[in-house]
């Protein structure tokens, strides 16, 4: 099974950069239910296709199977298109091999992680239940040429008729990041295969992989419940493997940048003032049930366990790994019961609406909104403000105009990777304003660490109220 990803824009090989793989080598990886290869049949200037084939290995996959044999038995085991079409292996491989081009990051091109170039992919075989018809209204929606090339089931024995599978060909202008992401969760679709599996947080990776996109596809409902086939299938044997894919958390490189931002932040101890005073500001309030948003490694629901007013609190964040830091940090598994009750944490992304989030006395969202893409707030605005809708809000955000104090940091820079902007306090306190009087808060903006006469403070925060 064969994925080709090609680049034409000059210098081409900026590909290799992207995709964390050099051109001038062959890598070969092993996964569960196989091998993967990654190599470039082409590395020039002005053209070059990096190629990822997988060797999926038939009789391994059974061998290693534990649950009782499929629905079609011991042949249908055996013999099956897994190893030769594109599959929820192919995603797997992409999720795995290039975990940090799908996670948007690139130490030797960050520049070019956002950036859209003349990008095409090929799919050796794709099935494709549901047609050329429905391989178009997938992948044109989101702007992609598309060319299929349909294959008989038999050249020999043309009254057989025509296959399931196809040649696909997509191309755009496109980030990598999201030519990746289409194809991780749109070849699952396509296949739409009982060998599929799914995994616990199966939901809640198809909303990460989706954010920005899914939302307003139109063939929304149809990737969703295909995507999602399977899920009551669940079987020990797709659990143990898809715990690889686990593992593949894009938030790989999450540690790295944090403690890039700690150790410019570091001198003036602004992580532990500012979870004072949001931990002040919440018990100001009087809020019992609490909701720590982006809550990370769980830093702050560690103080507010200190502090018998909060009975409940409940962390979520989209980084599975950073949940399971929390997890050991608050050493969850040998607290006394009526400790351990007051704390959930859960998965989830602050772009969906989330039932599991009504119905609290407040929310903070610490350091969390600069981690989001800036056309998209207005999703997490209505997350937050309109459907979970607690009484209090406090929200903190670096003040960018601080900047310039740090000596660590070169002008015109993030103070971590992964943020997306940094406000000024005007900016921050438009956008603010502008939500408070749309969904009927009132804001208050407090200053958090030591201020500056002309720059302000290094963090500011909102402190919203019904
Ligand atoms: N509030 C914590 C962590 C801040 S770092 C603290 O102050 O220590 C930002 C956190 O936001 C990260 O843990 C990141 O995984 C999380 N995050 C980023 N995008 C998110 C999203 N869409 N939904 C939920 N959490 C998100």
């Amino acid at each position: 099974m064969l994925l080709t990803i090609t680049n034409t824009n000059p210098p081409a090989t900026d590909l290799g950069y992207l995709l964390h793989k050099n051109p001038s080598r062959v890598q070969t990886f092993e996964l569960s239910f196989g091998k993967a290869h990654v190599f470039y049949p082409e590395a020039t200037a002005d053209r070059c296709t990096a190629a990822l084939l997988l060797d999926v290995d038939p009789v391994g996959l059974v061998r290693t199977r534990r649950g009782p044999a499929g629905e079609g038995g011991m042949l249908d085991q055996y013999v099956n298109d897994r190893p030769y079409v594109a599959s929820s292996f192919m995603s797997v491989a992409i999720a795995r091999i290039f975990n940090s081009a799908l996670a948007g990051t690139s130490k030797g091109r960050p520049e070019l992680v956002n950036t859209p170039l003349p990008l095409s992919a090929r799919i050796a075989v794709l099935p494709c239940r549901g047609g050329e018809a429905f391989l178009r209204r997938l992948f044109e929606p989101l702007g992609y040429q598309v060319k299929a090339e349909h294959h008989p089931l038999d050249e020999k024995f043309p009254e057989w008729g025509e296959s399931s599978y196809y040649t696909v060909e997509i191309a755009k202008q496109v980030s990598l990041q999201d030519l990746l992401t289409h194809l991780y969760v749109l070849i699952p679709v396509l296949d739409a295969d009982k060998h599929y599996w799914v995994g616990k947080d199966e939901v809640e990776k198809l909303l990460r992989h989706g954010e920005g996109w899914l939302q307003a596809h139109p063939e929304r409902e149809a990737i969703v419940s295909r995507y999602l086939r399977g899920f009551r299938k669940l079987t020990r044997e797709a659990l143990a493997r898809l715990t690889e894919d686990e593992s593949l958390d894009p938030d790989a490189e999450q540690e790295t940048k944090e403690e890039q931002e700690q150790a410019i932040e570091a001198p003036l101890r602004l992580h532990d003032v500012r979870l004072d005073q949001v931990a002040a500001e919440l018990k100001a309030s009087g809020a019992k049930r609490i909701l720590d948003l982006g809550c990370g490694e769980g830093k702050l629901i560690r103080e507010l366990l200190k502090d018998r007013q909060f009975d409940e609190i409940l962390g979520m964040d989209v980084s599975y790994r950073s949940l399971e830091t929390a997890a050991e940090r608050l050493h969850l598994d040998t607290l006394p019961p009526k400790q351990k009750e007051r704390i959930k944490l859960i998965q989830g992304s602050l772009m969906y609406r989330d039932k599991r989030l009504a119905g609290f006395d407040a929310a903070v969202v610490v350091e969390v909104i600069e981690h989001l893409d800036e056309p998209r707030l207005a999703a997490f605005e209505r997350v937050l403000f309109e459907f979970a809708r607690p009484q209090t809000a406090v929200l903190t955000t670096p003040n960018a105009e601080y900047n310039a104090k740090f000596e660590t940091l070169p002008a015109g820079q993030f103070r971590h990777r992964d943020h997306r902007f940094e406000w000024t306090r005007e900016q921050f306190q438009n956008w603010a304003t502008r939500i408070g009087t749309k969904f009927g808060y009132s804001v208050v903006f407090k200053p958090v660490g030591e201020e500056d006469q002309r720059l302000g403070a290094p963090t500011q925060m909102g402190v919203f109220r019904l």
